[in-house]
């Protein structure tokens, strides 16, 4: 048990690496993506939204050290500590000259209390030179990489039009594993026509890969994206939130319990959201997955093979 909770929550872990509550700052660092720009696709994933999946950042204009101040603002309405992680959550934030990022990821880390970095990213945007970087930091503060993998069944990832294969991400945690800096994987829970035992397939993948962390998000349907109208021709089954429940018991069940749970939900911004409309109430998701995982009477790891 992690205090309170079945499962190794990134809130627990956090507490134990810097003895209080790490608050997360959601960073736009300005970035764009190959995805979008042109470079792979001009498409983006069939499920991207207008801000690159990072809905709830500062605007992109201000300074990396604005936006932390304003977040920092925002953020002490909920929560008190002096210790913050700088998230940068929008398009790929390594998608960039190792100059250019270097200036951003210094320029967070000199801002008061900022304790470590959180930067997301595609793993084809991760190369020698920047793991360099990457490293750098690593040894000055607490740092973790996040890749956006949803899936490890490539006939999904093509339908998606996430741009790289498995292949592509493997080589990316190599290199960062190597390096010895954190990788936390995404997965997406309900994308269009995956079966339950592919979705535990992508999970089993992570727990063998032995990750720092892993992200969970319920796929959602944002309005304006090609999601939306995919869905409004097709209607594909979404996941109920029992089903989603489930599924998610079954994945922490298998996930060893080293590996630190950073989501288990998604982030839609209201406005914007589609489908599914039970996701908006979070904390009855999770309070559904604690009830689940007492009934089984069961804890992450419990049918690990590692
Ligand atoms: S990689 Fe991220 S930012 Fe780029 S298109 Fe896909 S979801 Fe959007």
């Amino acid at each position: 048990m992690w205090n309170d909770k079945r499962y190794h929550t990134l809130d627990y872990e956090l507490k134990k690496v810097f003895g209080e509550k790490a608050i997360k700052l959601s960073i736009d660092g300005n970035f764009t993506c190959p995805n979008r720009d042109g470079k792979i696709s001009d498409k983006g994933c069939i499920f991207c939204s207008e801000r690159g999946s990072g809905d709830f950042t500062s605007d992109r204009t201000k300074t990396i050290s604005t936006q932390i101040c304003e977040q920092k603002e925002f953020m002490s309405k909920k929560w008190v500590s002096n210790t913050y992680i700088a998230y940068f959550q929008n398009y790929t934030n390594t998608y960039d000259s190792v100059e250019n990022l270097r200036i951003k990821f210094y320029e967070a880390l000199s801002c008061p209390n900022i304790k470590g970095l959180a930067i997301a990213t595609r793993p084809d945007c991760i190369n020698k030179e920047i793991v360099e970087l990457l490293h750098e930091i690593n040894s000055k503060t607490f740092l973790w990489i996040e890749l956006g993998l949803q899936t490890i069944n490539e006939e999904t990832s093509m339908f998606i039009r996430r741009g790289y294969k498995l292949a592509a991400f493997d080589t990316a945690v190599n290199l960062l594993t190597e390096s010895n800096i954190r990788v936390v994987a995404h997965l997406i829970i309900g994308l269009p026509n995956e079966t339950k035992q592919q979705i535990l397939k992508s999970a089993k993948y992570i727990d063998n890969l032995n990750l720092w962390g892993i992200k969970l998000h319920m796929l959602h349907i944002l309005k304006n994206t090609d999601l939306e109208k995919y869905f409004n021709k097709n209607c594909f089954h979404m996941l109920s939130q029992d089903e989603y429940v489930d599924i998610i018991c079954d994945i922490l069940e298998l996930l060893n319990s080293n590996i630190i749970i950073h989501r288990l939900t998604g982030d839609g911004k209201k406005s914007d959201l589609i489908a599914p409309l039970w996701s908006l109430n979070k904390l009855k998701v999770l309070s559904e997955i604690d009830r689940e995982l007492k009934y089984r009477q069961s804890i992450q790891g419990i049918k690990s093979a590692l």
